[in-house]
């Protein structure tokens, strides 16, 4: 059975809606940024093609958001003073926000959606300033964390409607009911959508854990919980006022990140007035802003009305948060190789069979759906049952651990690398889709030639068999099973063929 029930396909299934692609200046930005001789002219000149988004790129960095001490004028210079990433990622914000800021969706307030969007960008970019997470990635994750509530709402309107309307009067958290009625979530759309852009991990790693910290891989818990928090502050500054929320904020700041009173207040006052600023370079409008003076008072009231005060909300939540933290703590403790087994391999730090599993299932979905082309090369040391028995078991385990540091040093941002098998190694590459995998992978096997593990005997070396295959869905699709099947085959004619060689299949 072809592998074609990915969540984005069950979401756009019978409707004639389609979801917009990256622009084409986008992809170049990403496709640029990923390759490996990468340099910063080939961006500057890419951004600086574009009159319209070079203008207002440099109009943010000037913003209040950056604060500044000196204009500057070119992109160059932005490059050279907030680094090659945060301007990558304030081009695509620009690049995307001009795309799908468009009325063509019925019923779907898109003012509104971008102006809480953007708020939240400005939370994250502050926070990750104030607390010096340096996470250059904050202010575009956070402006795309709900794309995923987006494309739910243009795609099934009537059932998002439904999950809206049952949130006023039910317990559930919004996640619960869009499991309940659609079978999946807005993280989970949001995640498909964002790799579908060709957007790295970064990115859609840290918005898929955002309210999943507990199982969030370990590279990417400092933004997840950093969009929490730009979560809740954008809510509190553009939605109804609940207090509840705005305790729960303050209880995480204060528990969590130490800030106290007056630097939350602070927090917040910033935020809603860099929003303003932001809002203008991304040409949308602000519209009501309340000030975060008059947001507190209206929280003070509203819990009066309930016998409570704001204090002693926000202490009754730190408390609930330190007893929920600890339990996590502990579960954390017991279960740190459980949550190693979740996604990686302990041994090498690479992504285990089971995530490339699941991985390669969205990349064939994904490549069916538009005809387009990846790579899945297979790799396995030779004879290192040999090495075992010759050397020690310890020693085969430090081929292999180097022979994972190795992979994870060849590839890509936008590449994975798994450990599938004991000495079994897989890569998946999706923007790699002709003669270029066949001398990637030789490359593979001739770099492999110079590595060694230190023994007293001398240096223990090693070699690989390699498999190749492409995935190409226009001539005929698939199962999982076979495409794996048939560059087992060409892994095994390596094999058999004397080994420390590549075939394709
Ligand atoms: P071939 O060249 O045909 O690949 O021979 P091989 O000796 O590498 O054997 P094969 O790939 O068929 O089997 C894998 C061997 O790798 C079996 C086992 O001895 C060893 N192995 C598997 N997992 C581990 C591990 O985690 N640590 C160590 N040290 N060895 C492992
Ligand atoms: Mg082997």
């Amino acid at each position: 059975m072809a592998v074609t029930d990915s969540i984005l396909n069950r979401l756009l299934d019978g409707t004639s809606i389609k979801i917009p692609s990256l622009p084409v200046v986008g992809l170049r930005i990403v496709e640029a940024c990923q390759k490996e001789d990468f340099c910063l002219n080939e961006l500057v000149q890419i951004i600086s093609t574009d009159p319209n988004l070079t203008v207002k790129t440099i109009r943010l960095v000037n913003s209040p958001l950056y604060s500044l001490i000196a204009p500057i004028k070119s992109i160059d210079k932005a490059v050279g003073l907030l680094g090659v990433h945060a301007i990558k990622n304030i081009a695509l914000s620009f690049i995307i926000i001009d795309d799908m800021n468009t009325d063509t969706y019925v019923g779907f307030d898109n003012k509104y959606f971008w102006k809480r969007s953007v708020t939240s960008a400005v939370a994250a970019e502050i926070i990750s300033q104030k607390l010096k997470l340096n996470l250059s990635g904050a202010f575009v994750t956070a402006l795309l964390m709900d794309i995923g509530v987006m494309a739910m709402h243009i795609c099934k309107p009537e059932s998002f409607k439904e999950v809206l309307q049952k949130k006023k009067d039910s317990e559930k958290t919004q996640i619960e009911l869009e499991q309940e009625i659609f079978g999946y979530d807005h993280q989970e759309v949001g995640m498909e959508l964002l790799k579908e852009w060709g957007l790295p991990e970064e990115i859609y790693m840290p918005i898929a854990f955002q309210h999943n910290l507990k199982d969030c891989p370990p590279k990417y818990p400092a933004l997840a919980s950093a969009l929490k928090v730009a979560d809740l502050t954008s809510a509190i500054l553009n939605s109804d006022l609940s207090a509840k929320r705005l305790c729960e904020l303050t209880a995480i700041l204060d528990r969590k990140h130490q800030l106290n009173e007056e630097t939350i207040n602070s927090y917040m006052e910033e935020v809603a007035e860099k929003t303003i600023s932001t809002l203008a370079t991304f040409e949308l409008s602000a519209g009501e802003m309340k000030p975060y003076s008059e947001i507190l008072q209206e929280a003070n009231e509203e819990l009066a009305k309930v016998g409570s005060s704001y204090i002693h909300m926000v202490q009754k939540m730190k408390q609930t948060n330190e007893e929920a933290e600890n339990l996590t703590a502990e579960l954390m403790e017991s279960n740190t190789e459980y949550k190693k087994l979740a996604y990686r391999d302990s041994l090498t730090g690479l992504y285990n069979h089971r995530f490339f599993h699941e991985m390669i299932e969205k990349e064939m979905s994904r490549a069916e759906r538009y005809l387009a082309k990846f790579t899945l090369i297979l790799l396995d040391i030779d004879n290192l049952k040999e090495i075992n028995d010759t050397r020690g078991h310890k020693y085969g385990d430090m081929v292999i651990s180097e022979f994972g540091k190795y992979i994870q040093q060849s590839i890509r941002q936008s590449d994975m690398g798994a450990r599938i098998g004991g000495d079994e190694f897989a890569i998946l590459l999706p923007n790699m889709h002709n003669n270029n995998a066949g001398t990637f992978a030789e490359k593979l096997r001739t770099g492999v030639l110079s590595l060694g593990v230190e023994h007293k005997d001398g240096s223990i070396k090693f070699t690989i068999s390699v498999g190749v295959g492409i995935y190409t869905p226009a001539d005929g699709i698939k199962t999982k099973g076979e495409f794996i099947d048939e560059i087992d085959k060409a892994l095994y004619n390596s094999k058999t063929h004397g080994r420390n060689r590549v075939s394709k299949s």
